[in-house]
């Protein structure tokens, strides 16, 4: 009786983890260590959902500070490095003997054996941002060797050390399934749940639209949604997050599971994806309530064509029929963290009568766009394209245009692909035509540039943002201003340059610098808008120096600074 027992829950747990020993069958148990020698605090879970995409990795703490020893997590060879102005910023990537790699992002250094590889590279190719692929013989790593300091380079927004496993087929993998364990007691936090009705018969509460359910409490730590009266094809959403011991930052799930009345009928598993698939996440979340609200519900029903591997078995893509009215159902909603901690929802649905009479939208000067078909409209001088694929579903948008502007309805429609807006420039003949370019134009008037082309007389762009555009000219120059010396100083004390640079409508495109002709590597900082160059490059031997440096902005305008300084040799 007892072997029996055993046996039986060994079997659950193996049903339960099934993604999780898939992937773990061929890695030992203490594999890939923790990246980092300080208890791990998480500001990011695997799969969290965030702008436009899940998040690949976990985002480690590093207590408000940079410059903490970053450790290979296994050894191997360092594969890549990538030193980029946004996006991971400073990044380095490891691969392992068994095919998987590691990835540290937001770097604030590498290590001197790397950081030296790195840097002569960047003076051969006179770039700070380059991206490099070493052999397997070049920069080999053991396990627990110090590689990187953590930092806030690149898109982070705070310190933090971003760490990823991918395998061998370069998909991210949720690293607590390789044994990176962050201790986790509290359950999952339920904010907001919302029932949908999926077609234009279907009624929730007796209306044809989406509507949040109340939240009650339950005495047994659950929740339950205030009654629901729905009619036809319906499916649920849930806003959710969870906390791990030691922080209060609301990261991502692991699961979300649902039953209809008494059947399982949809999950989803944050373990694997592939990076292909990311941006479907605009398809899966309620893309207008997060547009609108800034919070964002999972919805928990498979959208129209989606690939998304997270996804488990469902029926019915986790939607429900309420064709019987008058008759009771019962649907559960169970969220689990990695470590098991469970939230259950459980929302009562009593069905409905079928509306007695549709309520025909006003569609008055909306445009039909399919999304399986491609889309053009000439108006004025802009010529906008949707491409086939751009749109997830078919879609009412409202187009207009008024002279050098236009709006693409509004930005809670999401696009799977770029548009294509061109725009005839010729009336601007006889002005500096490369002084123009598109700007999205926000709700609350700012103006952002867009990467425009110009070819002859068209200007085009491509954004997967809907919304307003408008024709800019930037004729106004980038401002460079020193911020640790100045003109004709001393600065033997110095160990960096820095310079503040600055663009106000087109934003930076790039910068160079060169002391006594010769190329000198500044490290660019977006955020901050500073350049700054390192002394110990050992580039500046002389002691009377004279620096330039020439900043140019994306529609051309440029600005150039010179200055002296002294430096006791
Ligand atoms: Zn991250």
């Amino acid at each position: 009786m007892l072997h029996k027992k055993i046996i039986f829950f060994f079997s659950l747990l193996v049903v339960s983890n099934f993604g999780a020993s898939q992937n773990q069958k061929n890695i030992p148990e203490g594999y890939f260590k923790n990246p980092l020698d300080i208890e791990l605090k998480l500001s990011g879970t695997f799969g969290e959902l965030r702008s436009n995409h899940f998040h690949s990795g976990l985002d480690i703490k590093t207590n408000q500070r940079t410059g903490l020893k970053v450790y290979a997590t296994a050894s191997g060879y360092v594969s890549r490095i990538k030193i980029e102005r946004y996006g991971y910023g400073k990044a380095i990537y490891i691969t392992h003997p068994n095919g998987y790699t590691s990835v540290y992002a937001h770097l604030d250094k590498l290590s001197p054996r790397i950081e030296e590889y790195l840097k002569k590279r960047q003076y051969d190719n006179e770039t700070y941002e380059i991206q490099l692929f070493p052999t397997d013989l070049e920069l080999r790593v053991d396990q627990g060797e110090v590689v990187a300091f953590s930092g806030n380079s690149g898109g982070s927004g705070g310190p933090h050390l971003h760490f990823e496993i991918r395998d061998s087929a370069a998909r991210p993998i949720n690293p607590m399934m390789m044994g990176i364990n962050v201790p986790d007691t509290k359950k999952p936090l339920v904010k907001q749940v919302m029932a949908y009705p999926l077609d234009e018969n279907a009624t929730i509460n007796g209306k044809n639209e989406p509507t949040l359910l109340r939240l009650i409490p339950l005495k047994t730590g659950g929740f339950k949604t205030e009654k629901l009266n729905a009619y036809g094809t319906i499916g649920i959403g849930v806003n959710t997050s969870d906390r791990q011991n030691g922080g209060n930052n609301q990261n991502g799930v692991y699961q979300i599971k649902t039953s209809f009345n008494g059947t399982p009928n949809f999950e989803i598993c944050f373990d694997t994806y592939a990076f292909s698939e990311t941006r479907y996440l605009n398809q899966m979340i309620d893309y207008e309530f997060f547009k609108e609200k800034k919070s964002r519900i999972s919805k928990l029903f498979i959208p129209p064509g989606s690939p998304l591997s997270l996804y488990g078995n469902s029926i019915n893509d986790g939607k429900l029929s309420l064709y019987e009215p008058g008759s009771n159902s019962s649907y559960h909603i169970e969220i689990k963290d990695y470590q098991n901690n469970t939230s259950k929802i459980v929302v009562d649905i009593i069905n409905d009568e079928p509306p007695t009479e549709l309520l025909a939208p006003d569609n008055d000067g909306l445009e039909y766009v399919s999304h399986s078909t491609t889309f053009n409209s000439k108006m004025g001088k802009f010529n906008l394209t949707i491409p086939k694929g751009a749109l997830y579903e078919d879609q009412l948008l409202e187009i207009k245009e008024n002279l050098d502007t236009i709006t693409i309805h509004r930005d809670i429609v999401p696009l799977h692909k770029n548009f294509i807006l061109e725009y005839d420039i010729s009336s601007k003949a006889g002005d500096n035509l490369d002084q123009y370019y598109i700007a999205r134009i926000t709700s609350w008037g700012a103006a952002y540039h867009v990467n425009t082309k110009r070819n002859g007389n068209k200007l085009t762009a491509y954004s997967k943002i809907m919304g307003t555009y408008a024709i800019t000219k930037d004729d106004k120059k980038p401002t460079i201003k020193p911020i640790n010396f100045k003109n004709k100083q001393w600065i033997s004390k110095n160990k960096t340059l820095k310079l503040s640079i600055a663009d106000k409508d087109s934003g930076i495109d790039g910068y160079r610098a060169t002391v006594n002709g010769k190329f000198i590597l500044m490290e660019y900082d977006y955020k901050t808008g500073i350049i700054k160059h390192d002394f110990s490059d050992n580039v500046v031997t002389d002691s009377e120096n004279h620096l330039k440096v020439i900043v140019t902005d994306n529609a051309g305008n440029s600005t150039t600074f010179e200055a002296t300084f002294f430096r006791k040799i």
